[in-house]
């Protein structure tokens, strides 16, 4: 899709640190990472935000998700990491091309995320 900042990536016009691609997926690293590894899974196929997936999205989506198990590994992230789709204004989605967030590495625990009010 013309003017999506991730299609740019996919496509090669915009440089960034790719850590692996298929026939469907692209994985590169936050610009900005918020823990010593921190990438994104995208479908090739632009798709605007998880709230627009449909079924015939399902093995797409299915590969993504046993691509990041594998690929946290490889990052290093040895004792866990944490998996986020950001979807929508209130979800926080800053670029409207679906992405899967996994970030990790290191051995601290991640802070919460959503302030628990009790
Ligand atoms: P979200 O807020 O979930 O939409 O996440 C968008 C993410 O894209 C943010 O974490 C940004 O740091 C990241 N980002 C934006 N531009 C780039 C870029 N050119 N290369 C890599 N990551 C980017
Ligand atoms: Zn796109």
């Amino acid at each position: 899709m013309e003017n999506c900042i991730f299609c740019k990536i996919i496509k090669g016009e915009i440089p960034s640190k790719k850590i692996y691609e298929d026939t469907d997926v692209f994985a590169f690293h936050d610009i900005h990472p918020a823990a010593p590894v921190h990438f994104m899974l995208v479908p090739k196929l632009h798709i605007t935000s998880l709230g627009e997936v449909e079924e015939k999205h399902r093995d797409l989506l299915g590969k993504i998700m046993l691509l990041v198990p594998r690929l946290a590994k490889e990052q290093g992230c040895t004792d866990g990491f944490r998996t986020v789709i950001n979807t929508g204004h209130v979800g926080g989605q800053d670029v409207y091309h679906l992405h899967t967030h996994v970030i990790g590495g290191g051995t601290e625990r991640l802070p919460g995320m959503i302030p628990n009010p009790n």
